[in-house]
């Protein structure tokens, strides 16, 4: 006896797309069977799925939820925490989201993370996770808490190489440091992610633009620019080398040279991942001149044009494996109050909208097969954090994590429609596919527009980043 079957869909799997049902029992995938051969009455419920698309739960690795922030007036904001992006999350196809958190100066490893819980138990939704932050200097216990933390289920580091802005609130880690971190990492099977800019770049070029009186927000790519992004993956990807098993997640890729520096740690056969964001694949510096600009921005910076093809191009090269939101809710007036290049905030409004926004623009527009663009929205994510087959996959013995998607849907995006906020970037943007169906874990928790989840569903996961990912399979 099934719980659940899903029957007459294309099924995404890791064998590629099948005309298959599929049954749930509990929580996991019971089995995939031919079309028709699983009774109806084998089951406590059954969902037609016919000419629908079966996918496994988008898996978004950077997200920032119920984050502090000042406002350029000083005024302290905490932006929308699971509770209400997990909502959104689901709505539009995502069950996993992978957040940060914070160690700072003073505490260990383990009070970070349970600081950081009490954020998200008892209110999250979706399943999730998080990358511990670095975010001041390491204490000096901090090589044998990093070990531990990573032997404990908590394998990814976050590592900023800038502090992004002048005022920004001393983010950058050191070299010296990083090495360090580095060693910690190859030796106990963690893997670094990192946020690199070069900072006396970016540093020198807030300077000049105030100097110049130029410091309006429109300048940003200026300042975050791709000469900045070369250095400062090169030399990221230098140190890697030099620690041999040292494994690198590159966040928010946006610039042709920070493919081109990917691609040639790849080709050395070093562990180094690509991840860009849905909005510098499809949004340009041009985009700032749009009104309300700010809303397309965050950080390192929007590029050119072609930039923009060279993140696409790494979508299909072994470059670029995930597409992700970098996640932050707020309201557009929050978004928008910032409006100069030293005070406008990072972050975006889009868990909701990815996966049918990477529909359109894979599937419908770029001929991607639905395997490619499930493996970037989903399945590559879970390779790399340590998730899979877990997560990501439609297969026997995973989390019955499944989105059904229909592909008849036409329409434009509209923030109206969303559960996130009062705006979206990606307003009238054209719709070929959606969401209509989210399980997690066996659980019905979006169906038809109407949400039946709540903020006991989710669960903090546990991860170990596997051994073909440590030595840099191909994707
Ligand atoms: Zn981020």
């Amino acid at each position: 006896m099934f719980d659940l079957i899903i029957r007459g869909g294309d099924v995404v799997t890791p064998q590629g797309v099948v005309a298959c049902d599929i049954a749930v029992a509990g929580e996991t995938i019971a089995a995939l069977t031919a079309p028709g051969t699983l009774e109806a009455g084998s089951a406590g419920r059954v969902i037609d799925a016919t000419r629908q698309i079966v996918m496994p739960g988008g898996i978004d690795p950077h997200v920032h939820m119920h984050h502090p922030w000042t406002m350029p007036d000083g005024t302290p904001l905490i932006t929308k925490g699971p509770e209400y992006v997990g909502i959104a999350a689901l709505f539009g196809g995502t069950t996993t989201l992978i957040d940060f958190a914070y160690w700072r100066e003073g505490a260990t490893a383990q009070q970070a993370l349970e600081s950081r819980d009490k954020d998200f138990a008892g209110k999250s939704p979706c399943d999730w996770a998080y990358h511990i932050m670095l975010h001041t200097d390491p204490p000096p216990e901090f090589s044998s808490q990093l070990a531990e933390a990573i032997q404990a289920g908590y394998p990814t580091l976050k590592i900023f190489t800038t502090n992004i802005r002048p005022a920004g609130s001393g983010r950058m880690i050191d070299f010296g440091d990083i090495w360090e971190a580095f060693q910690v990492l190859a030796k106990h099977g963690g893997l670094g992610v990192i946020h690199a800019e070069d900072n006396d770049i970016v540093m020198h070029m807030y300077a000049k633009l105030i100097r110049e009186n130029r410091v309006s927000f429109h300048n940003l790519a200026e300042v975050h620019n791709q000469l900045s992004e070369d250095l400062s993956f090169r030399r990221i990807l230098r140190l890697a080398e030099s620690v041999p098993g040292t494994a690198l997640y590159m966040m928010h890729v946006s610039a042709r040279t920070g493919v081109e520096a990917i691609a040639e740690a790849r080709r050395k056969g070093l562990p180094i991942y690509g991840e860009t964001l849905h909005q510098y694949l499809m949004y340009s510096a041009e985009d700032y001149k749009r009104p309300n600009g700010q809303i397309y921005h965050t950080y390192p910076s929007l590029k050119s044009p072609d930039d923009q093809k060279a993140l696409w191009d790494g979508t299909v090269s072994d470059v670029i494996h995930c597409v992700a939101t970098d996640e932050l809710c707020c309201s557009l007036k929050d978004k928008t109050a910032g409006k100069r290049i030293d005070d406008t905030t990072g972050g975006n409004s889009g868990v909701e909208p990815r996966v049918g926004v990477m529909y359109t623009e894979m599937v419908t527009r770029r001929g991607y097969s639905l395997s490619r663009f499930v493996d970037l929205v989903s399945t590559n994510a879970a390779r790399i954090m340590g998730l899979y087959p877990k997560k990501g996959a439609i297969a026997v013995g995973s989390d019955a994590d499944i989105v059904i998607l229909d592909p008849t849907r036409r329409g434009k995006v509209r923030a109206a429609d969303l559960h996130e906020t009062d705006y979206t970037p990606w307003e009238g943007h054209d719709i070929f596919a959606w969401p209509v169906v989210t399980l997690l874990r066996g659980k019905v928790m979006v169906e038809n527009g109407q949400y039946f989840g709540s903020p006991n569903d989710g669960r903090y996961l546990k991860r170990k980043i596997p051994a073909d990912v440590l030595n840099g399979a191909r994707l």
